[in-house]
């Protein structure tokens, strides 16, 4: 069983992939950008809270985001491992996981790094933002999101590569061949998918 994590810029690709991980390597995605548009959807409290920040392009506080994450890899489908897509995404973020995980006996076993252009990645947000209109996919928003993601996440990268769990895949090219990319990569680390 694997405890995974998926990071890279706004447009890479992550849930996308993600999504079709957690069938190959049979463990839940959890999406914390996901779990905030569900809440925004319900009117939830959370998603009040949530949505003051995603339709700026800024990051929900830390406070929210770790206690929210934990609850969720608490659940039963979590615990023989999972697949994180948006977070950690601070130093802080890092910090909180590894001090749960650790209580765990655990941590993570590889972190995926989704690699994008930048040009690549603002045409694939500008796309989706026409196909499917999420509030935070205006011009404006992506720029700050970018902005975001520059100053707070690209340093976990070093961080991660510093652990010796780092691998980088090439998210340019059809989603197939993303996907086989990042399965390669995952069996060099001995990360292999389950016997069917
Ligand atoms: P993307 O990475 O493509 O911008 P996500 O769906 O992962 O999109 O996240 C959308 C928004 O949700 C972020 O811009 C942020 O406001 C909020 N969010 C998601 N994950 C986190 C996190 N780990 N910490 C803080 N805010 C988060």
């Amino acid at each position: 069983m694997s405890r995974l994590l998926i990071i890279g810029p706004p447009g890479a690709g992550k849930g996308t992939q993600a999504a079709r991980l957690s069938v190959r390597l049979d463990v839940p995605a959890v999406s914390t950008g996901d779990i905030f548009r569900d809440n925004v959807r319900n009117g939830t409290e959370l998603g009040v809270l949530a949505k003051s920040y995603m339709d700026r392009g800024e990051y929900v506080p830390d406070s929210v985001t770790d206690d929210l994450v934990k609850d969720r890899l608490s659940a039963a489908d979590a615990t023989g491992g999972f697949l994180l897509d948006g977070y950690p995404r601070t130093i802080a973020q890092v910090r909180s996981l590894d001090e749960y995980l650790a209580e765990r006996g655990e941590s993570l076993d590889a972190v995926i790094q989704l690699t994008a252009d930048h040009e690549e990645t603002v045409q694939r947000l500008l796309r989706r933002a026409k196909e499917q209109g999420r509030s935070d996919d205006t011009e404006d928003v992506i720029r700050r999101r970018l902005e975001v993601y520059a100053e707070q996440t690209a340093p976990l990268i070093d961080l991660f590569a510093s652990r010796g769990v780092l691998v980088s895949v090439d998210g340019l090219g059809s989603i197939d061949e993303v996907t086989d990319r990042i399965v390669q990569a995952l069996d060099g680390l001995g990360i292999t998918a389950p016997a069917a």
